[in-house]
């Protein structure tokens, strides 16, 4: 890892200590949602006010000030994103900032039949469906209330709006659905999404449960090609996608293993995170944070938030230390967006 010693506030991309251009920025637009997954969150979790939520205005102000600063995609997750009233409009308007060239989410799916095609219409052109079982019972069981029917809608649903790629998230937590990845990797032999099976990551009060569930990417593999024979490595892996992508024989789609536990991909990290309480977040699995929406309240005009956003990234950490037991406590994963 090569040091950077000085930050300059007139650059015009954000940089961290490490030298990593950091152009990717998650939004979360809500830390509430319309599920309670068992690894994301408990039972009983109370949501923020929406007064203490970044409002419409505030979240395009940074994310003008963070295009300003190099950033090209947009990713909007939750909590649940598409509970957040006005997702639509609100899509539409992050569209239309200069610099942004992409906009994806990260959805549980549940109302994605309804809102699928008006989010492409307002510019998403990418999605992430979150589905950790194929058998109702079960799905219903990880997310404590939903229907698989409905996430299935919203999946029909993206794919006839034109949403491209398609890629299916699947938190693999052992004793839940270990057994059942093989299912759902063969989904791609017919369709052409990307299922991606990511390691359960421990965050928050939920961290023991998630620690003691969590099942290998390694494991996963090793489980799918004994059921499913042997997965070929896709050339050309991208540094900084989380993914590494594999294929079974003759598929139209592939699968993408996310290890972010046993394997982290930090030296490929571009990202940062804006949670819904207008803190940026420097590493998912690292509590460093800096209060963004204290001084845009206040009135910090432009040019402060811009050098407050650079300087926080500067200090962006290289990555998490789980190896060291070093656990972040002050967030669920729901009030970060995974
Ligand atoms: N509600 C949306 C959804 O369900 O996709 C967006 C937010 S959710 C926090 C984003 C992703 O993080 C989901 O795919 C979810 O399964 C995943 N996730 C939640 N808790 C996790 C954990 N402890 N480890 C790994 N992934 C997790």
């Amino acid at each position: 890892m090569e040091h950077h010693n000085s930050f300059s506030a007139n650059q015009g991309a954000m940089h961290d200590t490490f030298g990593r251009r950091l152009h990717y920025l998650r939004v979360s637009l809500t830390d509430a949602c319309n599920l309670r997954c068992v690894y994301c969150m408990p039972e009983d979790i109370t949501f923020r006010p929406a007064a203490a939520l970044l409002q419409d205005d505030e979240i395009l102000t940074l994310v003008k000030v963070a295009a300003s600063l190099g950033v090209d995609k947009v990713r909007l997750t939750g909590g649940e994103p598409t509970i957040r009233r006005g997702v639509v409009e609100l899509v539409r308007a992050i569209n239309a900032i200069p610099g942004i060239q992409r906009i994806a989410m990260t959805t549980n799916g549940i109302r994605l039949g309804e809102l699928a095609g008006p989010l492409a219409d307002a510019g998403l052109c990418q999605i992430n469906v979150s589905i950790d079982s194929l058998q109702p019972d079960r799905f219903r069981a990880i997310t404590r209330r939903g229907d698989l029917d409905d996430v299935w809608r919203g999946i029909a649903a993206a794919q006839a709006a034109g949403m491209d790629p398609i890629k299916l998230n699947c938190v693999v937590t052992r004793g839940f659905n270990d057994d059942e990845v093989s299912d759902l990797a063969m989904l791609t032999l017919v369709n052409p999404w990307e299922i991606r099976f990511i390691e359960l990551m421990p965050l928050g009060s939920v961290a023991t449960f998630q620690q003691d569930q969590v099942v290998p990417s390694a494991e996963t593999r090793e489980r799918i090609e004994a059921e499913l024979g042997p997965l070929a490595l896709e050339p050309g892996h991208n540094g900084h996608d989380p993914a590494k992508h594999y294929r079974l024989a003759g598929a139209l789609g592939r699968l993408g293993f996310i290890s972010s536990v046993t394997e982290p991909f930090c030296s490929g990290c571009n990202g940062l995170r804006l949670a819904a309480d207008g803190r940026l977040r420097l590493c998912l699995l690292r509590d460093d944070e800096a209060d963004l929406l204290t001084p845009l309240r206040a009135g910090a005009d432009f040019a402060t938030l811009r050098r407050m956003m650079a300087e926080a990234a500067y200090r962006k950490p290289w990555g998490h230390r789980l190896e060291e037991h070093d656990i972040a406590k002050s967030r669920e994963m729901s009030q970060i967006g995974g």
